[in-house]
């Protein structure tokens, strides 16, 4: 039935699409949130090792959809490319089940699996990620004025598996005895497969355009050769070995991922700046891209923590005894997702009760920057002049999730529809890269900062010192803090330049 065009209802296919990115964003998070205890009490990574590899991991996770949007444009279509990287996500977890299950018996096979669950998880949400984020849009009129809602109501999605997949792989796998990982990563491989078979069965039908044509499926004029199962299967594989010596590579050998990421900016402004049919205002509408994308590195570098750094806090240094119920540290994971569920309708309320005094995109990122350093600035003070070994109340960190997801709502949903009003069309989807880059670069950032976590060891950076968690927790202060008053100081330059 094709919709009527601009009635208020959502068409059913954007429920399809919440169903299938909330099973996705489940097994993602649910594995995230053990993931670094994983690598600490079962693997005995020791916390720099871990850190590293987690800013390894989420990198390379943001870099691969770059691959991914480009072969669905040109070869496979949304719907296929979502369906095989989410098998192939489940893949990526049943392998590390498998790793749970050996890594006391058979320490060197673990290892070898641990690095391809990882390899297969980055590979499947290349594919993944991008696609079915694109396939909102598409289920809209052009210029139809429920897209904005429609991106609003799709991010609950991405929300409640954030918030459940956490709660519940960490029920069943973060239980205080290392043997049990196995089960959350169990529980985010099926977690991936009911959003893989709710696609599967309702895409055709509900995932429709306007007119009510399948949205998503194979290009014109492609060659059936390149979408034949056996072409799509061998190439996936062979995608997953790449990404597999990828993430090894860096991880153990050299850590070469900030130059090549550095490198992927440098080429695309090179191709976007020198192309001659670009007018100066167009230019400077590109230029505003790439700065606003610089500044977000210093966000989420500093939030994607949540993973690391904050993960060994809450494990060690948080008072999770509740009497009767030890509260198990992956949970701390959910309570971003939770906050955006529950906070996100009171900014809407708030920016609309603004009405025309609603802060322009760049001042809203800066408070975005801003709500950040004062989270860390609240943590920080939780555990100012708390002595080694003492645990601190969960208050702090509740406190500074609500603060960081308050940021989030602030920075992010802005950010992406600002990439999408900004970009040349000719330019659109690499400029979207531009986005994914410095995702990418602010996770392995992320990594990176969270192995100076003061582990009974004096670490450094730039020179200064950090003896104990306040002086961590201060860095970030002073990095998002510095970050959010320049980019308040531009943003009136940057709101011409946007005209
Ligand atoms: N939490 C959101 C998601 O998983 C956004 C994360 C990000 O952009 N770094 O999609």
């Amino acid at each position: 039935m094709p919709e009527k065009v601009g009635s208020a209802a959502h068409p059913k296919g954007l429920y399809v699409l919440f169903a299938t990115e909330m099973w996705e964003r489940f097994n993602y998070y649910g594995m995230r949130a053990v993931l670094v205890l994983f690598m600490t009490k079962a693997l005995m990574f020791d916390k720099v090792f871990a850190s590293n590899l987690y800013g390894s991991y989420t990198g390379l996770i943001y870099l691969t959809p770059l691959l991914g949007g480009y072969v669905a444009d040109r070869y496979w279509g949304n719907k296929r490319s979502i369906l095989a990287g989410g098998i192939i996500m489940a893949i990526g977890e049943f392998i590390l089940f498998f790793c749970g299950m050996l890594y006391k018996s058979n320490p060197d096979i673990a290892a070898l699996l641990f690095f391809s669950g990882l390899g297969f998880m980055i590979a499947g949400n290349g594919f993944f990620k991008p696609n079915i984020s694109s396939l909102v849009g598409q289920l809209y009129p052009a210029g139809d004025k429920r897209t904005d809602a429609a991106y609003t109501i799709f991010y609950m999605g991405i929300n409640v598996g954030g918030a459940i997949g956490p709660f519940v792989c960490g029920l069943v796998g973060d239980t205080g005895n290392p043997d049990d990982f196995k089960w959350a990563f169990l529980a985010g491989g099926i977690g991936m497969l009911l959003g893989v078979i709710t696609l599967q069965l309702l895409h055709n039908k509900y995932v429709v355009d306007p007119q009510g044509k399948t949205l998503g499926l194979t290009p014109a004029n492609v060659s059936p050769k390149f979408y034949k199962p056996i072409t799509m299967i061998v190439g996936l594989l062979l995608f997953s070995l790449v990404t597999i010596g990828l993430i090894y590579a860096d991880a153990k050998i050299f850590s070469y991922l900030f130059y090549l990421l550095i490198a992927c900016i440098l080429l695309i402004a090179y191709i976007v700046f020198s192309d001659k049919s670009l007018n100066s205002i167009e230019k400077k509408r590109v230029a505003v891209i790439f700065v606003v994308s610089f500044f977000v590195i210093f966000f989420w570098s500093a939030f994607e923590q949540a993973g690391a750094s904050l993960t060994f806090f809450a494990e060690e240094q948080t008072q999770r005894d509740l009497g009767f119920f030890l509260v198990p540290t992956s949970f701390f994971q959910s309570l971003n997702s939770i906050f955006v569920v529950t906070l996100a309708p009171l900014f809407a309320w708030l920016w609309i009760k603004m009405g025309k005094r609603e802060p322009a995109s760049p001042t809203k990122m800066a408070l975005g920057l801003f709500l950040l350093a004062l989270g860390y600035l609240w943590i920080a003070f939780g555990v100012k002049d708390v002595q080694p070994g003492v645990k601190v109340s969960m208050i702090w960190l509740t406190g500074m999730y609500a603060m960081h997801t308050s940021g989030e709502l602030c920075l992010s949903p802005i950010g992406l529809s600002l990439v999408n009003k900004l970009a040349p069309v000719k330019f659109a989807s690499l400029l979207m890269a531009v986005w994914f880059t410095a995702n990418a670069f602010a996770s392995k950032l992320a990594g990176v900062l969270s192995a100076l976590y003061p582990d009974g060891k004096t670490t450094y950076i730039a020179g200064f010192a950090i003896t104990n968690l306040y002086d961590f927790f201060m860095m970030f202060v002073v990095m998002a803090g510095v970050a959010s008053v320049i980019l308040f100081v531009l943003a009136s330059r940057l709101k011409k330049m946007m005209e």
